[in-house]
């Protein structure tokens, strides 16, 4: 059996309509997550569909059950060949966000899969059940193709809670880190760059959400009577907020700010296509560091949002100065912004600015990590994409949004690579969720192809030159 023969036998399983057959059974899970979930809801995708699927390809599967009370298991699965071959993790989840049944268009159902514009529409086929039937569905054929043997070994983990933020995953990697062990990470989750353009990303931008408020007295105050000298708390809050970031989206304060962009980094983004046409919406050019490509300014740096702002009824204005505002801030951050001491960094920013009204509180917020661009398994998988797609693959150093990647690279330590097998306008976690046919098609066979190369001498390679460089 060659790679060719396995490239062939995806694609006759792919045209002849399995996989549309097999997403369809998918889809029809209603595997909801969010806090009032249930099991009863979500256990019977892993009894039902990914532990008889992981078994039949050799894999042996077990439950973890999930540190964090009232949340669904894990999913672990294991196939081992040899302890010496290079050995990979991936990850998916199976939960999906809810329906919002009656937003979609006239015909569509999000727990019903149907054929519309060259996609396949129905909940999750995006986020996250298409993505890891994809690599479910490349794994099985390059085990057939080589007659049972991969040539190296696959670890699984599944979960039912990614859409709640993934409670239990980080404790559960830390408790069972021998058993996760691996190589190299690779799973598949989020956009790729375009539509058109194969992408794979290296980690993750990370968040931080914080409130600042700013409460000075019980009751409003007439502002005829008062206004002039007495401090109004919304005033005072727009000062405060714009001081952290202006009016043209800049961050002011440096310890808000990462670390000059390493050179492969920089490099990396310089080869992508961020713009108006690639992203299909017309970018604001006057907005943020003016120093920066597009590119760089959503992957490569830290953006500041403001998430809402409180004061007033504004349904109803009064003349009178508000007694209180608040707002919540979102950080959005790279490798090497110092997020833990966001609330610090922010206090004494405020105190130095004159804001010692502002109280400042950090709610949540997730790390940043970034596999270096340079990194042998980057090099070994453009090779992998090479071989069967057209286009060169975009290399984005970490996505702009969230994967819980922390729990993979930091924890774990492994080398990340995130294959999407989505796109920007996929409309996940909104009505009309959808995945383009040629996306999967492709995603099909550029897995077949990098399942296939993690059997050759190349991964050994790579592996051998991270073990050095790390
Ligand atoms: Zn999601």
């Amino acid at each position: 059996m060659t790679k060719a023969r396995a490239l062939a036998e995806v694609r006759k399983y792919f045209e002849e309509g399995h996989f549309r057959g097999d997403l369809a059974r998918r889809v029809a899970y209603r595997s909801v997550s969010g806090a009032d979930a249930n099991d009863a809801d979500l256990l019977p995708y892993y009894a039902e569909v990914l532990e008889p699927d992981l078994t039949a390809m050799g894999f042996s599967c077990r439950t973890i059950d999930n540190p964090v009370p009232g949340v669904s298991p894990f999913l672990f699965a294991e196939r081992v060949e040899n302890p010496d071959f290079v050995t990979m993790l991936t990850y998916g989840h199976g939960d999906v966000v809810p329906g919002m049944d009656e937003q979609w268009d006239a015909g569509l159902s999000p727990w019903q899969l149907v054929d519309r514009n060259d996609a396949w529409y129905g909940r999750g086929v995006a986020d996250n059940k298409g993505q890891h039937l994809v690599n479910l569905t490349a794994l099985r054929e390059v085990i057939k193709a080589r007659n049972g043997k991969l040539g190296f070994n696959v670890k699984a983990l599944f979960e039912l809670g990614e859409e709640r933020s993934s409670p239990g995953l980080r404790q559960v990697c830390r408790q069972h880190a021998d058993i996760l062990s691996a190589d190299v990470f690779i799973a598949s989750d989020g956009p790729r760059v375009s539509k058109e353009q194969p992408t794979m990303f290296l980690g993750s931008r990370g968040s931080a959400i914080f409130e600042l408020t700013c409460s000075l007295r019980s009751g409003a105050l007439h502002s005829g009577n008062w206004g002039g000298i007495m401090k109004n708390p919304a005033v005072v809050l727009s000062g405060a907020i714009s001081s952290l970031v202006d009016g043209k989206g800049r961050i002011q304060v440096a310890g808000l700010l990462p670390p000059p962009i390493p050179f492969p980094v920089r490099d990396a983004l310089s080869k992508l296509k961020i713009d108006s046409e690639s992203l299909g919406r017309k970018i604001d050019e006057d907005w943020g560091d003016p120093t920066l490509s597009a590119a760089e300014r959503l992957l490569g740096w830290n953006s500041l949002e403001v998430l809402t702002l409180k004061a007033g009824n504004p349904e109803k204005p009064a003349n009178a100065i508000p007694p209180a505002a608040s707002a919540f801030l979102q950080l959005r951050f790279v490798v090497g912004t110092a997020w833990e001491s966001i609330e610090e960094v922010v206090r004494q920013h405020l105190d130095q600015a004159g804001y010692t009204d502002v109280q400042v509180r950090l709610l949540r917020g997730s790390p940043a990590t970034r596999l270096d661009p340079a990194s042998p398994w980057v090099e070994w998988a453009n090779e992998a994409f090479r071989s069967v797609s057209v286009r060169e693959p975009a290399v984005v150093p970490n996505l702009g949004g969230t994967v819980p990647n922390d729990a993979f690279s930091d924890i774990l330590g492994l080398p990340t690579i995130w294959i999407p097998h989505s796109y920007p306008g996929c409309k996940q976690h909104a009505p009309n969720e959808h995945l383009p046919l040629a996306i999967a098609a492709q995603g099909l066979a550029i897995m077949t192809s990098v399942f296939w190369e993690l059997g050759e001498p190349a991964a050994r390679l790579a592996r051998t030159r991270q073990q050095a460089s790390a």
